[in-house]
């Protein structure tokens, strides 16, 4: 199909025949018709590129183009003004931050870490070494010390286990991960290995918490009270799909353990002189079971869909005057999600994880074009030079954004992450990391 083009053109080159330039259109359009018809059950698309990745300075990319650090560094610094004790009023004014820096990230366990999450968990260790990295500059020579850096990683164990659910009346049931013996510990050494390697490059701590820690914080009874009061607003806003607050918890009957997956079902008791705030939650097998908001541990029980869950922390967050907590997240989970599903409640593009969404399948491809790594770390571990190979340039990788932060303002194809980590680009200069050689 494509010698005929070539002859046609004459054969040779595009040098040598000024008269009849070869068709690069024609060939790249019967490429593509070749590459369909390989295939034809489930056919590969082709698209071409001129290998010109570039980085174009526009929005955020040209706000930070030349540091994502000290401006991050003095929003810490004006929250902690703002919040200050008004004994402290007297004192001279700081300008570094003094509350230790958490940087956050989180994932669902449920499968071996995918190029995307390790990525996030990358940027997290970078950013913070290049945070600590700052304030011990900034201090050298002078009476502060540099508040501690660390990365804190929360697991969403209250994802649900495939092939655990049931739909009943329209309503959906689900059996999350922490109720599920051995789900969790199917991944949880690759997530443990990937972490520690991070951490032992950067010199940065990490931690490791789960969903009960986060709802067992001191501030979740009063912000759940705040949070079920207004369940009708943030209900619209938090669920367009039901337009219910997205709040569970698993039926405590020994071996239930099933949820009333969206809280379509919840019904919301408002304190009076006889009785305390509580939550009534439905099991289609035992019928109702509450949570009194009093209660610590009951409250330990609840789980939260992402976007009810994201509002709650960030509200905890928003509170916690002890320390300062800096969030990491996907490009996914960026931008309008945000606004819409964060700021609006507070003031008033396809993930790889996306497990859930994705059609049975949908990642076989990867395995012909040899770039499977990209969706498990255990095999990206095989792919590319045993070991930690693979998650190395991913960690290079993320120097290189951190080094130059108009690169997180763009969206990166699977392709270019292809490219870095399975070794066909692999860049030197600018972003040569510490401790990685
Ligand atoms: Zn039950």
């Amino acid at each position: 199909m494509l010698a005929p083009l070539a002859e046609e053109s004459d054969g040779v080159g595009p040098s040598s025949s000024a008269s009849s330039p070869i068709n690069y259109h024609e060939i790249l359009a019967a490429t593509k018709d070749l590459l369909l018809s390989l295939t034809p059950n489930n056919p590969i698309y082709a698209a071409f590129h001129d290998d010109q990745v570039h980085d174009p300075l526009g929005a955020g990319a040209y706000a930070f183009r030349h540091d994502l650090v000290e401006p991050i560094l003095l929003e810490l610094v004006s929250d902690e003004l703002l919040s200050r004790d008004p004994d402290l009023t007297g004192k001279p004014p700081i300008n570094v931050p003094t509350r230790p820096i958490i940087i956050h990230a989180g994932a669902q366990p449920n499968n071996s870490p995918h190029c995307g999450t390790l990525v996030v968990f990358c940027y997290a260790f970078a950013f913070a070494r290049a945070v600590r990295d700052r304030l011990q500059a900034q201090t050298a020579g002078t009476h502060l010390d540099p508040p501690p850096v660390s990365v804190e990683i929360t697991f969403v164990d209250t994802a649900p286990v495939d092939g655990e659910g049931l739909e009943i009346n329209g309503i959906q049931y689900q059996k999350s991960y922490r109720d599920v013996p051995g789900a969790l510990e199917t991944y949880m050494g690759d997530y443990q290995e990937v972490l520690s390697l991070l951490s032992t490059w950067s010199s940065i701590p990490f931690t490791t918490t789960f969903q009960s820690h986060f709802f067992s914080h001191p501030s979740m009874p009063s912000i759940l009270r705040y949070v079920t009061t207004h369940h009708l607003t943030l209900g619209r806003q938090l669920s367009p799909k039901h337009g219910k607050l997205a709040l569970r918890a698993a039926c405590p009957v020994a071996g239930c353990s099933l949820a009333e997956k969206h809280g379509r079902l919840n019904t919301y008791h408002p304190s009076s002189s006889t009785d305390t705030e509580r939550i009534t939650l439905h099991c289609p097998r035992h019928g109702p079971h509450t949570i009194r908001l009093t209660n610590p541990r009951e409250v330990a029980r609840l789980e939260a869909n992402a976007p009810t869950r994201n509002l709650l922390r960030s509200m905890s967050q928003l509170l916690d005057t002890r320390a300062h907590h800096v969030r990491v997240t996907g490009a996914d989970y960026a931008g309008t999600y945000q606004e819409a599903l964060l700021l609006r409640p507070l003031a008033a593009g396809a993930k790889l994880s996306k497990s859930l969404y994705v059609r049975e399948g949908g990642y076989d491809m990867m395995k012909v074009f040899g770039t499977d790594g990209l969706c498990s770390y255990r095999v990206l571990k095989e792919r590319v030079g045993g070991g930690a190979e693979g998650l190395r340039r991913v960690w290079k990788e993320m120097g290189r954004w951190m080094e130059d932060p108009k690169r997180l303002s763009r969206a990166w194809s699977v392709e270019y992450l292809a490219g870095v980590v399975m070794g066909e680009k692999v860049e030197d200069g600018a972003g040569n990391v510490d401790g990685v050689h």
